[in-house]
């Protein structure tokens, strides 16, 4: 069984966040911590631990990660420069908190990866 996180608080609303998108199936909330100066987290609102626990029965809502993503990216104003879109995964992959979430990273060049 997995353990939730903070990230399933801040989706329930019962953990403060600035929450700048929420539907039935995402949650999106400003980085406590940000290395940009747009940088939101993009959540499912149920809890998928690592990409490692992705299936194809998941794909819709991935799927709506990115365009919320996206639609995000407008509506902070940074789309037409560009922005970046990140998945962390375990140890390696920098992944801090085990709930997936999408990184919107923009308003400054963030160089080569
Ligand atoms: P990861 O390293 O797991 O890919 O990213 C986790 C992100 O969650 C980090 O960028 C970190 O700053 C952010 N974070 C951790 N705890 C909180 C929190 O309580 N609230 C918010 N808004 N962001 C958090």
């Amino acid at each position: 069984m997995s353990t939730e996180t903070i990230f399933s608080k801040i989706i329930r609303h019962e953990m403060t966040a600035d929450i700048v998108y929420q539907d039935i199936l995402v949650t999106a909330f400003r980085d406590i911590s940000p290395c940009a100066p747009t940088h939101i987290l993009i959540v499912p609102n149920i809890l998928i631990p690592t990409l490692n626990n992705v299936y194809p029965s998941h794909e819709a809502l991935l799927g709506r990660m990115i365009t919320t993503a996206v639609k995000i990216a407008k509506d902070e104003g940074i789309a037409e420069d560009g922005y970046r879109l990140v998945f962390n995964c375990n140890k390696n992959g920098g992944q801090e908190i085990s709930h997936i979430h999408l990184h919107l990273l923009g308003g400054m060049p963030l160089g080569p990866i």
